[in-house]
């Protein structure tokens, strides 16, 4: 038997291709741009920032980390052609709550030495100044060799609290 999340999953779907008609979009997004943001449960990007169906990627980790995106980012932008970044982090991010440290050790507590060990000395990549790091992980693309120079790169933040976004960077 599944569970309620796969009976839900398996009902909101079947519903959901019964009127879709959207089969025949183009691979590469339509309007050639990508929105990093994070992975929180309470940001809905189509909704609130406005992507149509086939028209953007939305790229999706922990914090909104360009360091944690960079693979999508490059694969994005040299084998599917988008030209403008939108990178977005929230407040109240679960990122601000805790530091490397601390889910080095949860790791080890929870889940053993081999665990810990697999994953060695990984960043988490938390961040304790949400504004500072919207600044940081755009300073950070705009640097890299690996995104194109005339490629667009802006920072946000999304409010979980008011649903609005307001320009960082
Ligand atoms: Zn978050």
């Amino acid at each position: 038997m599944g569970s309620e999340i796969q009976k839900n999953f398996v009902e909101k779907n079947a519903e959901y291709a019964q009127t879709f008609d959207k089969g025949d979009l183009a691979l590469p997004p339509a309007k050639k741009y990508l929105i990093l943001t994070c992975m929180d449960a309470r940001i809905d990007p189509a909704a609130a920032f406005g992507i149509s169906l086939g028209d953007a990627h939305v790229i999706r980790n922990a914090g909104a980390s360009a360091k944690d995106a960079q693979r999508s980012i490059v694969i994005s932008e040299q084998l599917l052609g988008t030209r403008e970044i939108i990178l977005v982090k929230h407040t109240g991010c679960g990122m601000l709550t805790f530091t490397n440290d601390d889910a080095h050790a949860l790791v080890k507590q929870n889940l053993g030495p081999t665990a810990a060990a697999e994953l060695g000395p990984l960043d988490f990549l938390t961040f304790t100044d949400l504004e500072a790091a919207v600044q940081e992980d755009v300073g950070f693309l705009k640097r890299s060799a690996t995104v194109p120079e005339d490629v667009k790169i802006t920072g946000w933040v999304y409010e979980v609290e008011t649903g609005k976004v307001r320009q960082v960077v």
